[in-house]
């Protein structure tokens, strides 16, 4: 039997990219915002449809970064979801900053936007909510509530490349959003990511926040970072971009068939989104319901055994995991464990074989 990871990188044609880096071997402009960084800064702002947008070497370094712009003061507050990858967290941990962990729905996973406002302090700058696995936040609470006392709110959109709200790109809501293109994400450019804002002035502090502060051959404006984008991951970028079509229809087309499966099984719910965001089909969450007298982690030990390996995400909650357990405000997080407690996310990528998933949910019927 296949082995099945939870995911599979996706990549465009492989003559396609040879063509494609080609003229690299002419230029050797590898890097420095050339040609491809810029080819792709703009496809980007306009696929996402987005005002504004600053290409990053990852994702991660575009949320520190995207945090840094606007210069809050050592210590301050930033209200956030422990349920997420890590990245978000160390984002404003390595900002000098505190995370504030608020509490989620359990229906889809994102920050509950009614109990955001009892955490806000005089300390309190901005909220850092995630759509998480592509699920829209409760946008206008979020806004209404930020616009009332004055905080910037800065999306972790890491998981919603491509999604659209009421018209809109994702990307184009709050003070900024950050995007990852990483590998396992459901658009690559190998390692990369975006940060996505409002303010066009914004533009001239993240570049110089991404190439060390340096304004001209003989001026260094101010200190930064190396986050910059290759020219090679660009290239990797606007090929797969080319693909996103195919690659939604047929993530797509593999959900319908995980989903019509699973509502045959007892006990093993779908985790779903608002309904008003549109699907990316980035990952594919299930809650296996201990009420029904399944257990997650049998499940999960039980489709390891046979080479299948989804993923706990997102367990343990950021908020417990070693580097961060009992050092910031204890909150009440318990929708947020359970969900954590209960999750899994299966295999899902363009091209995972329909047998595959007969298989999961085999073995999702003979347990419990
Ligand atoms: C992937 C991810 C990041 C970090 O992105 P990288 O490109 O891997 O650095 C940040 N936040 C969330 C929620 C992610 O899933």
């Amino acid at each position: 039997m296949e082995k099945i990871l939870v995911t599979k990188s996706s990549m465009p044609d492989y003559q396609e990219f040879i063509e494609a880096i080609k003229p690299l071997w002419d230029t050797h402009w590898l890097t420095n915002m050339g040609t491809y960084h810029k080819q792709l800064e703009e496809k980007l702002r306009e696929y996402l449809d987005v005002p504004n947008i600053s290409l990053m070497v990852n994702g991660h370094m575009a949320l520190e970064l995207a945090i840094q712009s606007f210069g809050f003061p050592d210590g301050a507050e930033i209200i956030t979801t422990p349920f997420t990858f890590i990245s978000t967290t160390h984002a404003i941990v390595r900002n000098h900053l505190q995370p504030v962990f608020c509490d989620v729905k359990e229906r889809d996973g994102t920050i509950d936007e009614t109990k955001i406002e009892e955490l806000i302090t005089e300390k309190t700058v901005a909220i850092l909510p995630v759509h998480v696995y592509g699920h829209v936040c409760a946008i206008e609470a979020i806004q209404s509530i930020a616009d009332k006392y004055g905080l910037k709110v800065i999306y972790d959109a890491a998981h919603a490349f491509g999604v659209e709200y009421k018209g809109r790109g994702i990307g184009s809501y709050g003070d900024a959003s950050i995007f990852s293109f990483h590998a396992t994400k459901v658009f690559n450019t190998i390692e990369g990511g975006a940060v996505c804002f409002s303010d066009p002035q914004l533009y001239e502090k993240l570049y110089n926040l991404k190439n060390f502060g340096i304004r001209g051959s003989e001026l260094v404006s101010e200190v930064g970072a190396n986050a910059k984008m290759n020219e090679l991951c660009a290239i990797m970028g606007l090929c797969n971009l080319k693909r996103t079509k195919e690659v939604l229809d047929a993530r797509r087309e593999r959900v319908e068939y995980y989903t019509k499966k699973i509502a045959q099984i007892d006990g093993v719910d779908i985790l779903k989104g608002n309904m008003e965001g549109s699907k990316n089909y980035a990952y594919f969450p299930v809650l296996i319901q201990k009420a029904a007298g399944k257990s997650r982690d049998e499940v999960y030990e039980n489709l390891e055994k046979h080479d299948i390996h989804p993923r706990k995400y997102f367990y343990p909650i950021a908020s417990d995991q070693a580097c961060f357990k009992n050092k910031y405000k204890k909150i009440d997080v318990a929708a947020a464990r359970s969900l954590s407690e209960r999750v899994l996310t299966f295999p899902l990528y363009e091209d995972l074989p329909f047998d595959a998933i007969d298989r999961i949910c085999e073995i999702l019927e003979e347990q419990g």
